[in-house]
């Protein structure tokens, strides 16, 4: 693996062009395919294309300090897309050695819980054969395998720009630019960065991808599809006692303290070395503005149910990420000319399941299918339509349409109502195979879910004892995250007057509230007055919350320079 700044160059570098800065030459690498994130997705083609022609040219580009440094999952991990690319995984030493054992689902009150029985879940939820796994463990051990079979791996290499050919299709990226100044000028340790070309370029920058927004948006590529979903998930590593740990039980609960205010609910997984992943997902299209996701996370935590396993134990770790929640209805075409979206960038997340580590590898393994096939007959630059089609009509597919209508029916009749009506949706769909509530449309997207905060309650959150609960920036010390201080700020206002101006009569300004990370705040003066708006950028643990639910749409999430944000251990 090579560091970011010091690029392989000899066999690549060609010219000197005119880049995506104005006035700004940077040289260019050609390569057979170019792929963005290090993810399960762009791993999993990297290494198929590799498996298939070794003689291909490919580059995996990283925006975090290492691969992994930027993955936050659950994770228990159904192997059935690794089983596929590498079966001989457990010889292979990968990370993976937790059996689930113990699979429970709660209803959770106030002061106790009800645990479902596993016969009423459909058999789709069921967790047994699949493993409790930290995916940023994971892919770095992915990483290793890919090197090893010579994909150039370039971590610490944010890609920030796409690139078109003079026909129109994406023929590559911009990576690699750092120095910049606040305002945007080069500052004394300035780098251009480089022009990346691929025959065909892969987006598989996770949910919410920035340069997969771009890219979704150019080609009109949803708009035969449904609007976009989300949940955050909030998550934290805990060390317990080795008297409260169960090594393999998972743990998935409903009800409180969220209760009907929103969609969404927990997660407790159990896995080596007396750990504990402890997390929250809160759907995005929650209505209160002046709901926290993150206040919720650290309420939960003090539910006896809870607080009996973290009692004693200390919580070393924090993140948060944005999860796809749309389903089958609202993947959009995933090929484009000069390339595909792969993974959480097409929303590949199996909703009731809480899993889509294994589609992102099935999805990186059928578009290195269709890249390898499509050079190997000369092409190059076109649109890869049999991996579109083969992603909607195979394994993938299959995996997500019996669960397509979960997420709308949530939204329709609440977090309970959903549950009955999903899982009868479900329930048929499994021994029948159709869906008899046929295919039902979200409505609005997250944003416009958002009501006004004048018909909704203000919450009360308790203050955090320090203890089982904490304030957002002591978590966020706990995310080892780090941005420059004198760089454009990468969260971009398009008005920047309207949080004051709009945002904060109407909704209480949420952005205060949503950020898992308290980058956003509305300061006053001592007597109340004067209310601005100031971003803390360099809390941000790119979880990209901001760029989906601000209610006025103003917040764009752009890709800040490389080797920032926060750096995981073993999320
Ligand atoms: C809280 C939570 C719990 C989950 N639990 C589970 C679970 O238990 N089981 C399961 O199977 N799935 C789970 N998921 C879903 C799963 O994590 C995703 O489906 C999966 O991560 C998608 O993989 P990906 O490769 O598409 O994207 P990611 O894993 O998000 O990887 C994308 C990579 O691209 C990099 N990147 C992004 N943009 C750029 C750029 N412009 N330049 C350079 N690099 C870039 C990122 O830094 C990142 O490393 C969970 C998700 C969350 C948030
Ligand atoms: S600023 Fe946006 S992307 Fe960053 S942590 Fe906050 S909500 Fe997430």
């Amino acid at each position: 693996m090579i560091d970011g700044r010091g690029w392989a160059c000899d066999k690549y570098c060609n010219a000197i062009l005119g880049g995506g800065m104005a006035d700004t030459e940077r040289e260019t690498m050609d390569f057979d395919v170019v792929i963005v994130g290090a993810g399960p997705a762009g791993l999993s083609a990297a290494i198929r294309l590799k498996q298939l022609d070794a003689d291909l040219d490919v580059v995996v580009l990283e925006k975090g300090s290492e691969v992994g440094a930027h993955i936050l999952s659950g994770a228990v991990l159904d192997t059935c897309g690794l089983d596929k690319l590498i079966p001989d995984w457990a010889a292979r030493g990968a990370p993976i050695k937790t059996r689930v054992k113990k699979d429970r689902f709660l209803m959770l009150g106030p002061a106790g819980g009800l645990r479902l029985p596993n016969f009423l879940l459909p058999p789709l939820m069921n967790n047994h054969g699949n493993y409790i796994v930290s995916m940023g463990n994971v892919t770095r051990w992915m990483a290793e395998q890919a090197e090893a079979l010579g994909v150039e791996i370039f971590p610490g290499m944010a890609c920030s720009e796409l690139v078109y050919g003079e026909d129109g299709a994406l023929s590559g990226v911009v990576a690699g630019e750092f120095g910049l100044n606040a305002d945007g000028t080069p500052g004394p340790s300035y780098e251009p960065g480089m022009v990346l070309n691929g025959k065909y370029v892969f987006l598989s920058e996770g949910a919410r991808g920035s340069l997969s927004k771009q890219v979704i948006a150019k080609f009109e590529l949803d708009k035969d599809a449904d609007v976009p979903k989300f949940g955050l998930g909030i998550k934290e590593i805990w060390d317990v006692k080795p008297e409260n740990h169960n090594e393999g039980e998972v743990t998935h609960t409903m009800g409180w303290p969220l209760g009907w205010k929103a969609g969404g609910g927990s997660f407790m997984y159990h896995l080596e070395n007396n750990q504990v992943y402890v997390g929250y997902i809160v759907d995005l299209n929650y209505k209160n503005p002046h709901l926290s996701p993150y206040h919720e996370f650290q309420r939960w935590k003090h539910h006896p149910m809870i607080s009996e396993v973290l009692k004693g134990g200390k919580r070393v770790a924090y993140g948060a990420r944005v999860v796809t929640k749309g389903g089958f209805q609202s993947i959009p075409k995933a090929c484009f000319p000069g390339g595909a979206l792969l993974g959480c960038s097409a929303g590949l997340v199996n909703l009731p399941r809480i899993k889509g580590n294994h589609n992102a590898m099935l999805s990186g393994i059928a578009a290195a299918e269709a890249a390898h096939a499509a050079i190997k007959a000369g092409r190059s630059g076109d649109e890869l339509t049999e991996y579109n089609t083969g992603l909607r009509e195979g394994p993938i597919g299959k995996d997500l349409k019996p669960v397509r209508n979960v997420a709308p029916l949530n939204a329709r009749f609440g977090p309970l109502g959903g549950m009955v009506f999903g899982g009868f949706d479900m329930w048929v769909a499994n021994i029948f195979k159709f869906n008899p509530l046929g295919t039902l449309k979200h409505g609005k997207n997250d944003a416009q879910s958002t009501g006004k905060a004048a018909d909704h309650p203000v919450i009360d959150y308790p203050r955090p004892d320090g203890v089982l609960s904490f304030d957002r920036l002591t978590n966020v010390s706990f995310s080892a995250t780090n941005h420059a201080e004198d760089e454009p700020c990468h969260l971009k206002l398009a008005d920047p007057d309207l949080p004051i101006s709009v945002n904060l009569p109407e909704y209480a300004e949420p952005a205060q509230r949503y950020c898992p990370a308290g980058v956003y705040e509305v300061i006053r003066d001592d007597d109340g007055s004067n209310p601005r708006f100031q971003i803390n950028a360099q809390n941000c643990v790119h979880c990209k919350t901001c760029d989906i639910k601000d209610p006025s749409q103003n917040i764009t999430w752009a890709c800040p320079q490389g080797g920032e944000g926060p750096n995981y251990p073993n999320m």
